[in-house]
């Protein structure tokens, strides 16, 4: 194997392109989880405008799910969802991994 000199090597700590945080699992940190009963989703999409790490799944204005590669379990989608509603509960990981 080759050696680089430091002259040769790629500078650190820039980032060249945007968006390449979605190629990391970040979702492996997480010792919560989101769950949503879409029975009493209302669709208002509040907590698709705070989630973080944009890991609530939207298709035709309706919430489909969570994006659990990304999302880092913080709860706030549960927090923000109106609180007539409260639609999503935080789950422990060990519950659902088991
Ligand atoms: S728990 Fe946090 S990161 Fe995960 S979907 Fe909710 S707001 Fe987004
Ligand atoms: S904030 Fe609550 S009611 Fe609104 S879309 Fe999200 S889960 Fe559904």
């Amino acid at each position: 194997m080759k050696i680089l000199g430091w002259k040769e090597l790629p500078i650190g700590g820039l980032i060249l392109e945007g968006g390449t945080a979605a190629q990391y699992i970040t979702g492996g940190w997480r010792t919560m989880r989101p769950v949503i009963d879409t029975a009493k989703c209302i669709n208002c999409l509040t907590c698709w405008c705070y989630c973080p790490d944009s890991s609530i799944k939207v298709e035709n204005e309706k919430i489909t799910g969570f994006d659990l590669d990304h999302c880092k379990g913080c709860g706030i989608c549960a927090k923000e969802c109106p609180p007539k509603v409260q639609a999503i509960k935080m789950v422990a990981e060990s519950e659902v991994r088991g």
